[in-house]
């Protein structure tokens, strides 16, 4: 994988759904770069699974779970991730749940919230929880929330979805406003279409072998064009970018939704 740097050495990381697809190729990179890991998510067997791969990088690493809808969790998870480290250098609003594209007659206010609480509520708690650590050790910490090109154009037509997509980018650009003048940056990656479990459920409610969708996706927009590069992506082409806004390389940046999406999206 050619990941030599050691651009992290000295730091620590704390990352959300770290037990997903797109949330252990993150955690994987940033270990591999040196840093040690808290990892979260709400599914303790597949964050073990993550923590043998940590592991293995020679890092240290923790396994929090935690459902980032309840703030009580989040609170209890910032704490333990900051006794076991210290600090908190960097943080990586990853959890976030779909909504199947359910049709605007069918979409209820329980659905609603959840989404709205695991991909918009959760990471601005804990955003919060963990920069007021940085401020008060005046570290010039990095947080990189995982947003959505769907929070930029919806293609699918989904509502709860791509609507907190959208709220989270807002939240990346005032958090990014009020953070600036303690040195810490706030920024968001847009994925595009990226082979994860995360696709799975889709699969499992229309009965199809499991990966069916994200290719039936992937091949359509491949055909019209719409993917650039002909490839769908992999939770190793996020990890990239978050490598590179959580790094100095990326110092100058701050309050932007950066698109990881093979050319789908160029706004
Ligand atoms: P994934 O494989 O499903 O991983 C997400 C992880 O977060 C799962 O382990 C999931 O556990 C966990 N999680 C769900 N709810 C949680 C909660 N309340 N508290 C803590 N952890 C929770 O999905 P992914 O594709 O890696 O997605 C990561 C992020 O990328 C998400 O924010 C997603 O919206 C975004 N994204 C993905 C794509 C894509 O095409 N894959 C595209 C654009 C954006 P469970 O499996 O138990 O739910």
């Amino acid at each position: 994988m050619g990941n030599e740097l050691k651009r992290f050495a000295g730091k620590s990381a704390l990352i959300t759904g770290a037990g997903g697809g797109i949330g252990r190729g993150i955690s994987l990179r940033l270990a591999r770069e040196g840093a040690d890991i808290a990892a979260c998510d709400i599914d303790q067997e597949r964050l073990d699974e993550t923590m043998v791969n940590i592991k293995e990088t020679g890092r240290q690493g923790i396994a929090l779970v935690c459902d980032v809808a309840q703030e009580g969790e989040i609170e209890n998870t910032a704490k333990r991730a900051l006794a076991a480290f210290g600090k908190i250098d960097i943080l990586v609003n990853n959890a976030g749940i779909g909504d199947t594209n359910k049709s605007f007659d069918e979409i209820d206010a329980d659905l609603w919230d959840k989404v709205y609480a695991v991909n918009v509520k959760g990471p601005f708690f804990l955003s919060r929880g963990i920069a007021m650590d940085m401020i008060e050790k005046k570290i010039a910490g990095k947080i990189i929330s995982i947003a959505s090109t769907e929070g930029k154009t919806n293609r699918a037509g989904s509502l709860a979805y791509a609507s907190s997509k959208r709220a989270l980018i807002g939240i990346t650009q005032g958090l990014a406003i009020q953070l600036a003048p303690h040195g810490i940056t706030v920024n968001a990656i847009c994925p595009g279409l990226i082979d994860t479990p995360i696709w799975h459920k889709a699969d499992r409610d229309m009965d199809l072998p499991l990966g069916s969708m994200v290719k039936m996706v992937g091949d359509t927009a491949m055909e019209q064009r719409q993917l650039k590069l002909l490839r769908i992506g992999t939770p190793d082409d996020i990890a990239a970018a978050v490598a590179f806004l959580a790094s100095e390389d990326a110092s100058y940046m701050t309050g932007q939704a950066i698109n990881v999406c093979g050319g789908m999206e160029f706004s």
